[in-house]
């Protein structure tokens, strides 16, 4: 029996609906016991409006005007009535749901769509390429929405439009995932598998097919990247003895993570939002051909721009020149010849090393690569003493890096998660700012005066991890060079939206709203309560929020970066409580 498409949607209908986690968990149980198990990796990546997991590189995204052209040809309206409709309804889906009630009179011969059916082309659309592949790509969405009703045009058009939001978490699909195949206690575990593989539709699949018996199934894959272990802030070292103990420090250097998955035959390059980042960095693939002494491995590291004559590190933004950059290649070798600097080891030769302590993974990583000039190992010491870490952390700032991170000896690597396992320790501190925070940018105030025709400030949010959802911060105006600023309006056209994302919580009103999906660096003086500002609403006090004072730009747009990579309303929770106790 083939699942109708019509099932998902009346689904997401209903998420869309509800702001609750718990409710919109409730509707995803109900979606994925109702599907067959074989079907379910698939019914998954259409709810996160994807086809694969980003890793694969595959796009579903059409261009606007080739929509308004097949909706204009099956429903018979004219284009500028389309335009129109999109313009009162403010989002293609909804003005596809509209337009296509015109059509229902003349479809006498529909065929209900099943999901295979709409996900089979969707896999087409993305991979027509070459001459005739617009025409092709019309023609596949033109035969979804000649057989689809009103709901289903909606979100077919959502989706090959690439704006199907709903606005659900990947911790609430995997909350689902364990009420629907397993117990409560293996929650963490199914987390856990989503971190290793990094493929939600795969983990589902696996645990609907085989229930949670199959988690013991998922180990390192070469090829498929692992979601990195990120860390936590502290701002000073007594704090950080206290939490560790003796512990490893290494230089934070400032470039691009990159995961290295190196077989026989074959060398993957991902970067820290796994994408498949090889080709724009041939150089580090046969630098770590040279270097890796293992028959096969993963490894971990930060890529980072050096000037060749001083061995000083270039600010981050040479690398990411690098980045999308295709043609070329040799000229921007040289220009921004990168180095590797391996910090930690999860596979090598046949073993998985992540439940090893990271000292011995260390050890591994050493055994494993002969360093020279374009890898080599992180400079790292391990201490207990103070002083001696004050003088290490100066060196890391001579030569160009951020600080130190320290490392807790005996911790395992804990994909995707954020723990005290790693604690960073940056300049900003010590000049008692607060940390650097990542935060995406949600909407815009319209500039006057000297900034008219560009943006005054922007409306800039922290991802709030528990709900999936955006929570202002700050108005962010400083920082902007004039080219930058004048730049902007073009830069974010493409993520402009005509209302607020549902996933974006504010009490402020802006002139221009966006998608969530820029992330910028932003360093402010203080994080102070606010009436306004939605992060942390009523956590530390009731009534109010949590806000960034006088934030400015510090000129790097982190497109390493995605949404929800940015900086946590926990760790601004946390940047809070430790400012307090400084204050004290
Ligand atoms: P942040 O993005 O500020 O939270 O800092 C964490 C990032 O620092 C990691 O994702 C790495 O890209 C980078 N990094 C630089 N040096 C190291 C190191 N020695 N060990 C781990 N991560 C590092």
């Amino acid at each position: 029996m083939e699942t109708a498409y019509e099932d998902l949607v009346r689904v997401y209908e209903k998420i869309e609906g509800t702001p609750k986690r718990l409710e919109m968990t409730d509707h995803l149980v109900e979606l994925f016991t109702s599907v067959p198990p074989e079907i379910l990796d698939k019914v998954v990546y259409l709810t996160q409006g994807k086809l694969l997991p980003d890793f694969y590189g595959k796009e579903l995204g059409l261009a606007g005007k080739l929509i308004v052209k097949t909706l204009t040809f099956t429903t018979g309206i004219g284009e500028e009535e389309i335009l129109t409709l999109l313009r009162e309804k403010g989002d293609i889906g909804l003005a596809a749901q509209e337009a296509i009630e015109n059509k229902k009179q003349t479809a006498l011969f529909a065929n209900p769509l099943t999901v295979e059916r709409v996900y089979g082309n969707f896999m087409k659309i993305a991979d027509a390429s070459g001459s005739g592949s617009q025409d092709l790509k019309m023609k596949l969405l033109a035969e979804l929405l000649h057989d689809s009703t009103q709901l289903e045009a909606k979100y077919i058009v959502k989706s090959v439009a690439g704006s199907m939001r709903i606005g659900i978490a990947d911790l609430t699909m995997i909350d689902a995932l364990a009420v629907a195949f397993a117990t409560k206690e293996r929650r963490d575990d199914i987390e856990r598998a989503y971190n290793v593989w990094s493929d939600l539709g795969r983990v589902a699949k696996l645990l609907a097919e085989e229930g949670e018996a199959g988690l013991e199934k998922v180990h390192l894959e070469l090829g498929t990247p692992i979601r990195a272990m990120l860390c936590e802030r502290l701002s000073s070292l007594d704090e950080i003895f206290e939490k560790l103990g003796e512990c490893a420090f290494e230089y934070k250097y400032d470039g691009l993570r990159i995961q290295a998955h190196i077989s026989e035959d074959e060398i993957n390059l991902f970067s820290r939002r796994l994408e498949d980042v090889t080709e724009q960095f041939p150089d580090i693939v046969s630098a770590l051909r040279e270097s890796f002494r293992g028959k096969e491995g993963i490894v971990e590291g930060e890529a980072v721009p050096v000037n060749m004559v001083t061995g000083k590190f270039l600010p981050f933004q040479e690398v990411s020149h690098r980045r999308g950059r295709i043609h070329d290649l040799e000229k921007a070798e040289k220009e921004y010849p990168v180095r590797l600097f391996l910090f930690d080891c999860l596979h090598l030769d046949g073993e998985d090393l992540l439940d090893e302590t990271l000292t011995d993974r260390r050890k591994k990583l050493g055994s494993a690569v002969e360093e020279g000039d374009d890898v080599r190992l992180s400079t790292m010491l391990v201490t207990e003493n103070k002083e001696e870490v004050e003088g290490f952390f100066q060196e890391s700032l001579e030569i160009g890096g951020e600080g130190l991170i320290a490392k807790a000896l005996d911790s395992p690597y804990v994909a995707g998660t954020r723990g005290w396992n790693w604690i960073k320790f940056k300049k900003e501190y010590e000049e008692g700012m607060v940390d650097t925070v990542d935060l995406v940018i949600v909407g815009a105030l319209a500039g006057r005066g000297r900034r008219a025709g560009t943006y005054g400030a922007l409306l800039m949010a922290a991802y709030d991890a528990e709900d999936g959802r955006y929570k202002t911060v700050c108005k962010l105006g400083t920082g902007f060079d004039d080219i930058t600023l004048a730049a902007i309006p073009d830069r974010l056209e493409e993520h402009k939206i005509p209302a607020k994302d549902p996933k974006v919580v504010s009490n402020m009103k802006a002139d221009f709203w966006f998608s969530p999906e820029v992330v910028l660096e932003v360093l402010g003086t203080e994080i102070t309560r606010s009436p306004v500002h939605t992060a942390a609403w009523d956590v530390v006090e009731k009534g109010a929020g949590l806000a960034i004072r006088f934030p400015r730009f510090t000129g790097r747009w982190r497109e390493d970066k995605g949404p929800e990579d940015a900086t946590t309303v926990k760790e601004i929770v946390e940047m809070y409580e430790q400012q307090e106790k400084v204050k004290s």
